[in-house]
């Protein structure tokens, strides 16, 4: 039994352990994959503070983990089948059907990359369609790739491809980016990066591996064909909150609802970062929930 259990390893989670071992509490972080969450498949990130050159991704996920196990977090690689949050002691079921309990918990469940829903996503994923470039940027050295989306996410991704791929299109649905303004800039200057805009995908082609992306002009019905051998697709994320969905209040969309001290609506039930109900998701912001919600969990168990 743990004093305090933290579903999700990214900087909410990491966070939320580094101030939960060090306010005295037997902590456990279960984390299904690579410790990091979304953080860990970020090639460089140049908005966190304390890094004036930027850190790549992955390596601020292994320095957050490092800190906390410093100071006697646990980390446990498991992927979380079921999860009972009411009453006095929290349990979490692993798939190897063993169990974690803890006095309370701390969500910190992030969210995963949106699909378009469009023919040949899913039949073609791996053979050219991919959710990260970070992880699959490799394969597609002196090929020509297309990126999907308008935020940071698809700027930085075809800003990255750029260094190795022979030519990066990014498709966005509308002229106007989302994404910061700095990394719009750098985009637009980049020579090996075609912006085809307002344009919206309508299926991927291919057979075997991916040869190209129909798009549809975003006010229209003309299409046309833009041939490449990788589409990177990053249209958003959305919140991974299934697992909870029946036992914590969580807003129309899906993310989970918190009070200013990221109580949930259930009795000993932190949540932190992006699943959260928030106005910026980014990697400061995911860590400083993960912090409040670790204080108030000590609180909480102080009176306990
Ligand atoms: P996002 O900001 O939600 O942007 C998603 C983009 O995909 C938008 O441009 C959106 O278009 C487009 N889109 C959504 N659904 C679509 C569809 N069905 N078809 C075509 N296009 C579609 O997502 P994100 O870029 O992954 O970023 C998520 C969060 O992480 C943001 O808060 C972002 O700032 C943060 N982030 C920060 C950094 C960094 O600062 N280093 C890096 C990555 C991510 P519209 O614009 O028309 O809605």
């Amino acid at each position: 039994m743990f004093d305090c259990m933290i579903i999700g390893g990214g900087p909410a989670g990491l966070t939320a352990a580094l101030y939960a071992a060090r306010g005295g509490l037997s902590t456990v972080v279960l984390e299904r994959g690579m410790p990091g969450g979304q953080m860990g498949t970020t090639h460089l990130v140049e908005n966190y503070p304390g890094f004036e050159e930027g850190v790549e991704g992955p390596d601020l996920a292994m320095r957050m983990m490092a800190q906390a196990e410093h100071f006697g977090a646990q980390v446990r690689y498991s992927d979380v089948t079921a999860l009972r949050l009411e009453g006095k002691t929290k349990t979490a079921t692993l798939l190897d059907e063993s169990v974690v309990q803890a006095r309370c918990a701390i969500l910190a469940l992030g969210a995963s990359p949106r699909k378009l829903g469009i023919e040949g996503e899913e039949r073609l994923r791996g053979a050219g369609v991919s959710y990260c470039a970070t992880c699959d940027g490799a394969f597609f050295r002196d090929k020509n790739v297309a990126v999907i989306g308008g935020g940071d996410t698809a700027v930085g991704d075809a800003l990255y491809l750029a260094r190795f791929a022979a030519h990066v299109h990014i498709v966005h649905r509308r002229d106007a980016f989302r994404a910061s303004h700095i990394l719009v800039e750098r985009m637009r200057e980049n020579k090996k990066i075609t912006v085809n805009t307002p344009y919206v995908p309508v299926d991927i082609q291919g057979t075997e591996v991916v040869t190209g992306v129909t798009l549809r002009q975003a006010q229209g019905e003309e299409t046309q064909l833009l041939a490449c051998d990788g589409i990177f697709i990053a249209v958003g994320n959305d919140p991974q909150t299934a697992l909870v969905k029946e036992q914590v209040a969580l807003d129309a969309r899906g993310y989970i609802i918190t009070d200013a001290a990221m109580q949930t609506s259930l009795e000993g039930v932190f949540a932190a970062g992006d699943a959260c109900q928030t106005s910026l998701r980014q990697i400061v912001t995911a860590a400083a929930d993960g912090a409040k919600a670790a204080a108030s969990a000590v609180e909480w168990l102080m009176v306990r």
